[in-house]
């Protein structure tokens, strides 16, 4: 949905008025109060699990800065809240996104380091994007255009080159002429260039030929290229030479690897930057033949105790959680028995001394079955599931866990 820039600027305003009410919440729509018993899902970030993350990416490039991709809500982990946290990073140089509002929700949120913005942006924000010093991307002909439009005054862009992913940017082979006009302009600085690269290791490694090519074209006539970056998570893991001046993660920094098995995951220890909680609102013994969900997914083959957690596939928890995902209770550990829009169960067997109220960790770093990956290999899923959640689960911000 589009919104107006008095609309967003009101909205942002709004949020931050509930931050400074409860220093403990981050959640933009809702605040949690931790004193009162819970009924709603909520997320918990760890501020020492992402700077350590953030210096680990670093090392695997050799000590590059690293441009953090904050996208979709930071993966659905809250896209506001983690560029707090990273913007306190020596090993950050900035951060990228895809939204025009999200760049201008980070920077009235504080954070000072550079914030690109790698899509396209509305015309009303324009002049607020150029006051809030936000990088914005020459992507096409008409997106130079749009920018020229703004004005005179200081602008920072990225130029964003298609070397053969073919989803935006200028192609690479049109990308000089583009360039060269830029340079006529002296409001105009190119603060980074940068393209994206496939996962296939001999078709990545010829982006970066014609990366590199393009660049020494631009360097021959005195184009300035600012910060040079290309790789995502896969590319930093599998292709040194990816890294040129800096690299772009996203899913590493959230402590996971884009593939399981990742043969660098031992070399480069990351941490699990957030944990996904909601508490038991029902518990009910079910009797043997008794059964649960709409389908009748779930059947109760001997009386057993029945936790209800208040947490759904329209919050973002995967619907597949029910083929086999665990949650943590207590100090051990139960079978996901059936997952509905906004409710999910758990099967705690004959005997139990779970009480409604309970906290349960859906998703979580302490035991290596409720880790991202270890929740992923569980229902066979990918490690980017959590890019669902929405943006209203509230968020907290630890030190540490
Ligand atoms: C999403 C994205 C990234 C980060 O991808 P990960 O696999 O999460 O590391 C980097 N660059 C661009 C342009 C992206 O869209």
């Amino acid at each position: 949905m589009k919104q107006n820039r008095r609309q967003f600027i009101q909205k942002t305003a709004a949020s931050l008025t509930l931050a400074a009410v409860s220093p403990m919440a981050f959640g933009r729509n809702e605040v949690l109060n931790t004193s009162e018993p819970q009924s709603k899902p909520w997320i918990e970030l760890s501020k020492s699990a992402y700077l350590h993350n953030a210096s680990q990416i670093s090392r695997m490039a050799n000590e590059k800065p690293v441009v953090a991709v904050l996208k979709n809500n930071a993966y659905g982990l809250g896209g506001v809240e983690v560029s707090k946290i990273l913007d306190q990073s020596r090993h950050i140089f900035g951060m990228a996104v895809v939204k025009d509002t999200t760049a201008l929700e980070m920077r009235a949120a504080g954070v000072s380091k550079p914030i690109l913005l790698m899509g396209d942006f509305d015309e009303e924000l324009a002049g607020e994007l150029v006051k809030q010093n936000i990088t914005l991307s020459v992507h096409s002909e008409p997106s130079l255009d749009k920018i020229l439009k703004i004005g005179r005054s200081e602008i920072k862009v990225a130029l964003y080159i298609d070397t053969g992913l073919g989803r935006m940017g200028l192609p690479y082979h049109k990308s000089v002429k583009i360039a060269e006009k830029i340079k006529k302009y002296d409001h105009l600085t190119i603060e980074q260039t940068f393209s994206t690269l496939t996962t296939p290791k001999d078709f990545a490694t010829e982006q970066i030929a014609r990366f590199e090519n393009i660049i020494s074209q631009f360097d021959n006539k005195g184009i300035p290229t600012g910060l040079k970056h290309l790789a995502p998570s896969y590319s930093i893991l599998d292709l040194p030479s990816s890294h040129q001046e800096a690299v772009r993660p996203g899913i590493l920094l959230h402590g996971s690897f884009p593939l399981a098995h990742m043969d660098e995951a031992a070399k480069y220890p990351l941490q699990v930057t957030y944990k996904l909680k909601a508490p038991v609102v029902r518990l009910e013994k079910l009797r043997a033949g008794d059964t649960i969900g709409f389908s009748r997914f779930y059947k109760v083959e001997t009386d057993e105790w029945i936790a209800t957690l208040p947490i759904g596939w329209a919050d973002g928890y995967y619907s597949g959680a029910e083929n086999g995902a665990k949650v943590l209770l207590g100090d051990q550990l139960y079978r996901v028995v059936n997952v509905n829009a906004s409710h999910a169960n758990i099967s705690l067997g004959a005997k139990t001394k779970i009480k409604v109220g309970d906290v349960a960790t859906l998703i979580g770093s302490d035991h290596p079955e409720i880790t991202p990956e270890g929740f992923g290999k569980l229902v066979d899923g990918h490690n980017y599931l959590q890019i669902n959640y929405k943006e209203s689960i509230p968020k907290m911000v630890y030190e540490t866990f």
